[in-house]
């Protein structure tokens, strides 16, 4: 699959790893907007989270395990972090792989931009 993040998945295009199983891969942001700016993928191709559905409700939750463990390695849980998944144009997407976005090490504000 010619995309960006499958690309870096299969490890054509170097990224900083910060974790990697058989389903995930969390690598840190080319342009990060926070100290902390991972972004945590799955390794499977999907352009938006419309084409999820029940079968994938595990990775999902896998998903949020593995950001769970990073933010306490990064030691950023006490003092707070962000989770955000942009999707399609309003939603400002950029990549068309899914990916969370974790936002840590500054204050975040409300309205978002
Ligand atoms: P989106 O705007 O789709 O939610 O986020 C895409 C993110 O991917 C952006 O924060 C952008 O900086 C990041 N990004 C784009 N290309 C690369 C790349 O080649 N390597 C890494 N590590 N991050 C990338
Ligand atoms: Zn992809």
């Amino acid at each position: 699959m010619d995309c960006i993040f499958c690309r870096i998945v299969r490890k054509e295009i170097n990224s900083n790893i910060i974790y990697e199983d058989d389903t995930v891969l969390a690598f840190e942001d080319i342009a990060p907007q926070a100290p902390v700016h991972i972004l945590v993928i799955p390794k499977k191709h999907y352009s938006t989270l419309l084409d999820m559905d029940q079968k994938d409700k595990e990775l999902i939750g896998h998903i949020f395990m593995v950001i769970k463990n990073i933010v306490k390695q990064k030691n950023v849980q006490q003092s707070g972090f962000r989770v955000v998944m942009n999707c399609n144009s309003q939603g400002g997407q950029t990549v068309f792989h899914i990916h969370f976005h974790i936002l840590a090490g500054r204050q975040m504000h409300w309205p978002p931009g």
